[in-house]
């Protein structure tokens, strides 16, 4: 059989392994009975894969963050660094208001877990627990027409906060809100939304206003009612992470 030699090979690796390159695959098949020829392919293939020391001198250098870049890290952290809270663990109770038709067991469930989710409040670097009484803060969902009977600035279209006690509407919790449904928004989020926000009052918040459009709206900002043109934001934004109740400012 025939084959056509690759002379470069050949100049750099050798006769043989020069051979083994431009050898068509039958040629090589044809070798197999004899155990001799094997090695030898090996042996030469081994050689074929080492690089030229020309080769190896093209390695990419290492690489090292620069001074301005380790500077900026530096920086991001110190401008994200909190004091610590006046204590590592938040307590709660969970009751009832009037006649409410949700599932509590449901309603608790979810509560806890969008208070210690990382993406909430949690990153004030607590824990909330639900205790049976003698709570921090007390969780209540409350029937509609018995939202004003905590405060007469509660409404009973909305969820709402009055001192230690955060109010969730028993028809937001179910139905979420006019608004929210024309954004396409899941049931979800807005109870994500609505514990945060109602949280956010008894952390120490108040209100906040769209200040970019097509940002991400402030957990404060009153999605239910409006978005101002920002986007419907469940969580609390990095700038609002801080709490005057559990004394956790930015340092
Ligand atoms: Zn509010």
């Amino acid at each position: 059989m025939s084959y056509v030699m690759c002379m470069m090979c050949r100049a750099m690796y050798g006769f043989t392994a020069a051979t083994m390159i431009t050898t068509p695959v039958y040629n090589i098949e044809s070798f197999s009975n004899n155990i001799n020829a094997q090695k030898s392919v090996q042996y030469n293939i081994s050689k074929v894969q080492k690089l030229p020391s020309t080769l190896s001198r093209l390695a990419p250098p290492p690489s090292n963050q620069p001074e301005w870049y380790k500077s900026h890290l530096q920086r991001e952290r110190h401008l994200n660094r909190l004091s610590k809270p006046i204590k590592s663990e938040v307590t709660y109770t969970i009751s009832t208001k009037g006649k409410t038709s949700s599932d509590l067991a449901e309603f608790s469930r979810q509560s806890n877990e969008t208070l210690n989710d990382a993406r909430g409040w949690a990153r004030l670097g607590v824990k909330f627990k639900q205790v049976d009484s003698g709570g921090d803060f007390d969780l209540v969902l409350s029937q509609p027409e018995h939202m004003t009977s905590f405060s007469s600035y509660c409404s009973s279209d909305w969820s709402c906060r009055v001192g230690k006690s955060v109010i969730i509407n028993d028809k937001r919790w179910q139905k979420t809100s006019k608004a929210w449904g024309e954004y396409g928004g899941s049931i979800r989020d807005y109870r994500h939304m609505a514990i945060n926000h109602e949280i956010g009052h008894w952390l120490g918040h108040g209100h906040q206003n769209c200040n970019v459009s097509g940002e991400s709206a402030a957990v404060m900002q009153q999605q239910s009612i409006d978005l101002q043109g920002c986007k419907f934001n469940p969580w609390p934004l990095e700038s609002e992470i801080w709490s005057t109740t559990l004394g956790v400012r930015k340092i």
